[in-house]
């Protein structure tokens, strides 16, 4: 059965048709008004941008977010978990510190930051799922004391998965950094002992005591290591390296696993932004052109629907930016375009419709 799928599009010329506006309207057309509670806690999921990104949802949105969930009594507060790489998210200081700087603070979105996995990344619940890559998923604890979960997902593209969309948002954002590892890679980190200035950093912040330093060698016990990803971010020289996998089918598939073993048993609500589409993630530092115009908002109970339509309104769109040059037919997959190694994103929402998590057939409804 095809689901519904509610659309804010780009057209303006007053003050109600403001997307801000528009975004609102969306939220109760979709019926997420039913879904909180008083008292609820209402976490609401969003990438705040790597410093020097641009493209990010932009707080002003949240902000519209977090008033609803005000006036309906809940307890919003905005939230996202430590990443596994060095940069400047990948502990909770430097993580507020960089939403703060872009915009997110108390002042503008009226709600209070908390990242989920804690102030280094070690806060990690595991959760079951029984799926065919996970029996049980490594999810930032806190999140997991939500009673609904907002995601606010931008839309753009993914150097890994194709795209990232909903699931990027919900299964790559929430995962606890030993989670990210499992995602990431089925092999776990190692050491290049030409690189390794045996400072021992890493040693001191295993939590399975799994490193070997030493004048002659450098080297992790594999049958202990759990694959948490300290040791990667602690390096100072980058000595310590995790192996990507080279298909983006597999790594897909896990982000999902993730997905679902966050939104089981809790109220979701899925809001898609088809704005400021970049070809890279907002994990860069930085934002290329935008390889379509902007499309709008959408938003679902189905998170399947969601990413198809998000997907299949993206690729009908005309080229722009890096793209523009390209000779791509309407319908064309431009996540593949401009990520060739992957497979544009399209198996995460197959596998998504394969484990049942929602119907890739939808309505589209304009507000
Ligand atoms: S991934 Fe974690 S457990 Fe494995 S070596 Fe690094 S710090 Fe130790
Ligand atoms: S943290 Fe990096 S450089 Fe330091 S001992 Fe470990 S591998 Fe070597």
């Amino acid at each position: 059965m095809a689901s519904k799928v509610f659309m804010a599009d780009m057209k303006a010329s007053s003050g109600s048709e403001s997307l801000v506006k528009k975004l609102g309207k969306l939220f109760y057309k979709a019926g997420f008004h039913e879904l909180i509670e008083e008292d609820d806690f209402v976490a609401i999921k969003q990438h705040f941008g790597e410093p020097g990104n641009t493209a990010f949802i932009r707080p002003v949105f949240t902000r519209e977010i977090v008033q609803i969930a005000k006036k309906l009594k809940g307890k919003p507060f905005l939230t996202d978990a430590n990443t596994l790489y060095t940069g400047e998210r990948s502990n909770s200081v430097d993580h507020l510190n960089a939403a703060i700087g872009n915009g997110f603070g108390y002042a503008t979105v009226q709600a209070p930051i908390i990242i989920a996995d804690g102030l280094t990344g070690k806060g990690s619940t595991e959760v079951e799922v029984n799926l065919k890559h996970f029996d049980k998923v490594r999810i930032a604890s806190e999140v997991l004391d939500a009673d609904v979960l907002i995601s606010l997902a931008h839309f753009k593209g993914h150097e890994l998965a194709g795209f990232g969309g909903t699931f990027k948002n919900i299964g790559m954002g929430l995962g606890s950094r030993a989670g990210k590892q499992m995602m990431h890679s089925a092999v776990l980190p190692e050491i290049t002992e030409s690189e390794c200035i045996k400072c021992m950093q890493c040693v001191k912040h295993c939590p399975e005591d799994c490193i070997t330093i030493n004048e002659n060698e450098s080297y992790i016990d594999h049958e202990i290591c759990i694959g948490c990803g300290e040791c990667v971010v602690t390096c100072p020289t980058d000595a310590i390296s995790v192996e990507w996998e080279s298909t983006s089918e597999g790594m897909e598939e896990r982000q999902v696993e993730f997905t679902y073993g966050i939104v089981k048993d809790r109220k979701n609500v899925y809001i898609n932004f088809i704005t400021n589409v970049s070809p890279d993630c907002d994990c860069a530092g930085w934002s290329d052109r935008p390889i379509v115009n902007d499309i709008g908002i959408l938003a679902s109970k189905d998170p399947v629907a969601l990413e198809q339509a998000s997907l299949d309104l993206v690729n009908q769109a005309e080229p722009k930016g890096m793209l523009e040059d390209r000779d791509l037919k309407p319908g064309e997959n431009k996540f593949k375009a401009v990520h060739p190694s992957t497979d544009g994103g399209v198996r995460q929402i197959d596998y998504a419709a394969e484990i049942g998590m929602g119907s890739k057939e939808y309505e589209l409804v304009s507000l």
